[in-house]
């Protein structure tokens, strides 16, 4: 009996396909760094009955409309919103998620970006690689503490509670901002609530960790920069286009806020001549947050097993939809 066919849109770690492919004809797109052409991706759809998808595809209508066997979309992601989740239940078409295990990892990053932004680490590090280092001087390349400041993070979810957990290691006051309050993270982290914009004006460091929904789009914009402290850090590792990215150039130029950290844009990857990149006050990373070799198996594992699942009738592990 023929296989069903299941097509993995970037070159993954052939020792976690293994229980996939005992059950399924696997193609790949073979390239790790290359994104699959939006052609062939279409083209393999139409014949798939599960996707294993990045958070660079754009899986929308005109995907689902042309991909008649397709059962589940098993997204290489926490984050879903690549993915047109009303056009898939239209089509009855499941969609998957990697939460929970990449939560510690995504949690590292995005506290090295405080620190990294604070203590001006990766403009430090480059001095010395540079050859500039000529001396040692009271304020050479002197930064912000971290330790005893306050944190205010913006979506204080499996993540955010992650971060929240370190910065209690900091000794810094929690302050969080959801739409709904999380009596659990105030009990055992001392973690505050706040209105978003009590939030902005009482935060050393501001952290966005919620996910792209119509709600966040552009949430941090003018106004929002505005309302920040002169020396706060904002850092961003949840999607860039919660962020209006003109705001924020034009905040760091005029000093309206200090720093920024970012893991994410609002169209990655970003330009190499984006204004972002030319200030020394901004750390930017190529949306690395899970990124961990054990982490990233661990998720194209799951992945795996949900697409595995749903085509044997079953239950997805992390469903969506
Ligand atoms: P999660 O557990 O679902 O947490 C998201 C939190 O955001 C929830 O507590 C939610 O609380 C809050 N939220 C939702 N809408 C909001 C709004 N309009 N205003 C304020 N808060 C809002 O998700 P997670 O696993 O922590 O992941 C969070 C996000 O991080 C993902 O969606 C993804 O975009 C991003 N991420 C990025 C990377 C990276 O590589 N940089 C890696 C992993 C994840 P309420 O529902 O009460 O509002």
């Amino acid at each position: 009996m023929q296989k069903p066919y299941v097509f993995i849109t970037r070159k993954l770690p052939e020792e976690t396909l293994v229980s996939l492919k005992e059950i399924a004809d696997v193609g790949m797109w073979p390239s790790e760094e290359e994104a699959v052409p939006r052609k062939v991706l279409l083209k393999e759809a139409q014949k798939a009955e599960g996707l294993l998808t990045m958070l660079s595809d754009n899986i929308d209508k005109e995907l689902f409309d042309n991909a008649p066997s397709l059962k589940v979309v098993a997204n290489l992601a926490v984050g879903y919103d690549n993915i047109d989740i009303e056009a898939a239940k239209m089509k009855n078409v499941r969609v998957c998620n990697t939460p929970d295990i990449l939560t510690d990892s995504t949690a590292d990053l995005t506290f090295s970006l405080i620190l990294a932004t604070a203590r001006r680490i990766v403009e430090s590090a480059s001095y010395v690689k540079e050859g500039k280092w000529n001396s040692w001087g009271p304020l050479l390349l002197a930064g912000a503490d971290v330790h005893h400041k306050t944190i205010g993070i913006v979506g204080m979810g499996r993540i955010g509670e992650a971060v929240a957990r370190r910065a209690k290691g900091f000794d810094m006051n929690i302050l969080y901002h959801n739409r709904s309050r999380k009596p659990e993270a105030e009990k055992k982290l001392g973690a505050v609530y706040r209105d978003f914009y009590d939030l902005l004006k009482e935060s050393d460091f501001v952290v966005c960790l919620a996910p792209l929904t119509t709600e966040t789009k552009g949430m941090f914009n003018r106004e929002a920069f505005q309302a920040m402290k002169q020396s706060a850090i904002f850092i961003n590792a949840g999607r860039g286009a919660s962020v209006d990215e003109e705001a924020l150039v034009d905040a760091l130029k005029n000093s309206v806020i200090a720093g920024a950290g970012l893991d994410v844009y609002v169209i990655e990857p970003i330009a190499a001549d984006h204004p972002l990149l030319t200030m020394k006050q901004v750390v930017a990373l190529p949306h690395i947050g899970s990124a961990s070799v054990e982490t990233r198996k661990k998720m194209s594992e799951l992945a795996c097993r949900n697409i595995a699942k749903v085509i044997d009738g079953k239950k997805a592990e992390t469903p969506v939809v």
